[in-house]
Parts: C-alpha cells; sequence; structure tokens
C-alpha cells in the first residue's frame, strides 16, 4: 500500500476536508501555501502518465472536486492554482496521482 492508500484507509491520519466514493481530498502535511489540498483518486493511478483512456471520467471528477474544495477553502475570489507533478524532474515524490490545490496567497510563476 502506499502513503496515500494509507490515508484512504485510515491507516494514516489526515486532516479531510472532501470525500465521495471516487475521490479524497485532504490537507498537504507541508503547505506550501496558506490554503494547500490534495486531491486524488480512490483507485491508484501512479502518475498522469500512466493514465488510460477509461480514466477520462475519473480525471474529469478530480478536477472538478479540485474546483469544489478550493471554492470550500474560500478560494473563488481571489484565485488559486491545480499543480499535478509528473515524475522525477518536476518533483513528484508520492507517486498516486494526486492534484495539489494552492491559494490564500500570491503565487508566483513561472514556477522555480
Ligand atoms: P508531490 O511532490 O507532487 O508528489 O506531492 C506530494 C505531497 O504529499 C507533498 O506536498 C507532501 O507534503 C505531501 N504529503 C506527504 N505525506 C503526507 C501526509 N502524510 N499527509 C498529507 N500530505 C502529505
Amino acid at each position: 500500500m502506499n502513503l496515500f492508500e494509507k490515508i484512504i484507509a485510515r491507516e494514516i491520519a489526515a486532516d479531510i476536508v472532501y470525500e465521495d466514493e471516487y475521490s479524497l481530498a485532504f490537507r498537504d502535511i507541508n503547505p506550501a501555501a496558506p490554503v494547500h489540498c490534495l486531491v486524488i483518486p480512490k483507485r491508484c493511478i501512479e502518475r498522469i502518465a500512466h493514465a488510460r483512456d477509461d480514466d477520462r471520467d475519473l480525471l474529469g471528477h478530480l478536477m472538478m472536486v479540485a474546483a469544489r474544495v478550493a471554492k470550500q477553502e474560500g478560494l473563488e475570489a481571489g484565485g488559486y492554482r491545480l499543480v499535478v507533478n509528473n515524475g522525477e524532474d518536476a518533483g513528484q515524490s508520492v507517486f498516486h496521482l494526486h492534484i495539489h490545490v494552492l491559494g490564500g496567497r500570491k503565487l508566483g510563476w513561472p514556477p522555480g
């Protein structure tokens, strides 16, 4: 079981902000912004590059959940950023697909 599967199974505690049949969202343990949540699928896809055609609905769902979480966290008016890191150069450290939801401060671009 990977780390996020353990969070889904409640073997590791997390500050959960949203859950449904297909997805879970919780606060990042090492926040990079005043609001920093992660949205994950309950069925593990290691990284976006591993997604298949039949994951299309699930991926769309995760984006909708990310927008919902951002709204719930009060980020809609000021704006926010969604990030998916894929692989080593992007700094992916947990190999279970996740969308970072970041906001609550002015975010720089491009990322360093
Ligand atoms: P990434 O670098 O894109 O793979 O992002 C993985 C994220 O998971 C990082 O921002 C970590 O801070 C976060 N993370 C690692 N362990 C936990 C945990 N136990 N609970 C919540 N977030 C975590």
